[in-house]
C-alpha cells in the first residue's frame, strides 16, 4: 500500500474532464480521429475503442496513477492505426510512450494490489 508521501508524488486524475481532456490531447498528438469518449464501470477491462472511433474508458482509471491512465488511453488510440498487438503497434507505443512496456507491468501490479 502506499504511503502518504509517495501518494502525494504521483499524479492522479482531477475528475472525468481531467481524462477526457488527455484522450482529446492525445487523439490529436497521434493524429486519430475520435468519435466519442464514453466512461463507464467496466469488470474485465480498462478501455475499448471501435473500429469507428468509440472509446469506452473504466471509470476505475480515475483511481490509478495519471501516467498509467495515459498509457490506456495510448494504447486504444493507437488501435486506430493498428488493430493488433503486433510489430508494428509495439513501435508506434514505443514512439508515444518509451516506458509503455513498465506501465503495461505497473497496471497489472496495480490491479492486483486494487482488488
Ligand atoms: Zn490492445
Amino acid at each position: 500500500m502506499l504511503n502518504a508521501v509517495t501518494k502525494k508524488s504521483i499524479a492522479y486524475w482531477d475528475d472525468a474532464d481531467d481524462l477526457r481532456w488527455a484522450v482529446r490531447h492525445w487523439a490529436s498528438k497521434i493524429n486519430v480521429n475520435l468519435a466519442e469518449i464514453h466512461l463507464r464501470l467496466m469488470t474485465q477491462k480498462w478501455a475499448s475503442i471501435s473500429t469507428r472511433g468509440r472509446l469506452t474508458l473504466n471509470t476505475e482509471l480515475l483511481e490509478v496513477p495519471r501516467h498509467l491512465g495515459e498509457y490506456v488511453i495510448v494504447h486504444e488510440l493507437v488501435h486506430l492505426l493498428v488493430p493488433n498487438h503486433g510489430k508494428v503497434f509495439k513501435s508506434f507505443m514505443s514512439a508515444y510512450m518509451p516506458d509503455w512496456e513498465v506501465c503495461d507491468d505497473a497496471l497489472k501490479d496495480y490491479v492486483a494490489i486494487a482488488r
